[in-house]
């Protein structure tokens, strides 16, 4: 382990600091609201736990699509939502890959609203826990066991602070990676772009009003992209609340255009943001190699991308909970 990884104590976030757009004056100082809102919650986020979460999947070994180790990452996954109060619902499906027929499984568990209106908007928080299949024995620590690891623990953590004004969804989709070396379509996105087509089935296109997707996001050395697939207002939001927060340092990275599993949700209309440092290692180097391993990632990093994403997460109810 490097000497930066340190103990990150879990945090709170300053609720009406957090709520203010980025031209809002200074919080006063005592801050006393007459009503509990659900803006004036604060989340604990345990980055502490998050990095165990990271070593867990690790500890599974190579977890590419339909493998056992992902069957077996699945199943310990579920086991903690369901530890965290949530009840995970399993979205199995068969697809041809270029290794033949693959079975794969995505996992989500949702958040419903204080309304408990089932019709209300819904925000989908994503990350990919498969692994790419490689012809070494690749772990993938920050892709992905570092955005599943801080997804679990934001399940928690939002979970946690109670039901919100929307809803919330969790959802560990597998087979983001490609099966063949290289990225081609449509031979990658498989568990995002299932999930996608069965928001249409299930008649939740409508509602589903926004998608972020984390990956990538244990980098020590953390700064998330500027991609140019996400939907603009999306990423102004977050990166606005980010350097609200005093985390400017870790957004507004190069500008890319970078295909992940945003794009499943952006090809059905739905505004989704890729939160994702595609620059691992020099020249991005170490991104799937040998070199994707724990030391290349921090606790630290983990806390990071949660702090940006629930600082957030106001502003981006706010402006759901507007459009309906
Ligand atoms: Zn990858």
């Amino acid at each position: 382990m490097p000497s930066g990884r340190s103990r990150f104590a879990p945090f709170l976030l300053a609720p009406l600091a957090a709520a203010c757009l980025a031209s809002c004056p200074e919080p006063s100082p005592s801050p006393a609201p007459a009503v509990e809102t659900p803006r004036a919650a604060a989340f604990v986020f345990d980055a502490a736990r998050a990095w165990r979460d990271l070593e867990k999947q690790v500890g599974f070994g190579p977890r590419p699509a339909g493998s056992a180790a992902l069957d077996a990452t699945r199943a310990w996954l579920e086991a903690e939502l369901r530890a965290a109060g949530l009840a995970p619902r399993r979205e199995p499906f068969r697809a041809p890959t270029p290794r033949g027929e693959v079975d794969f499984a995505n996992i989500y568990a949702d958040l419903p609203p204080r309304s408990g209106d089932t019709q209300a908007p819904l925000l989908i928080l994503v990350s990919h826990f498969d692994t790419k299949r490689m012809d070494f024995p690749f772990v993938g620590a920050n892709d992905a066991g570092s955005s599943t690891a801080t997804l679990l623990e934001l399940a928690r953590a939002i979970s946690t602070a109670g039901p919100r004004e929307i809803a919330l969804r969790f959802l560990f989709v597998d087979g983001e990676e490609a099966v063949r070396p290289q990225w081609v379509d449509p031979d990658n996105r498989y568990g995002s772009k299932h999930h996608a087509a069965q928001l249409k089935v299930r008649g939740e296109r409508e509602r589903t009003k926004a998608v972020i997707v984390l990956d990538m996001c244990g980098d020590r050395d953390l700064r998330f992209h500027r991609d140019s697939y996400s939907t603009a207002w999306m990423t102004e939001l977050v990166f606005a609340a980010a350097r609200r927060e005093g985390l400017a340092a870790h957004i507004d990275g190069p500008r890319d255009a970078i295909a992940d599993d945003h794009l499943s949700f952006l090809e059905l209309g739905i505004p989704a943001l890729d939160l994702i440092d595609f620059t691992y290692g020099p020249d991005n180097s170490w991104w799937h190699t040998h070199e994707d391993t724990l030391d290349k990632c921090s606790e630290q990093s983990l806390g990071l991308t949660a702090r940006i994403v629930l600082a957030a997460l106001p502003d981006l109810e706010a402006r759901l909970a507007s459009k309906r």
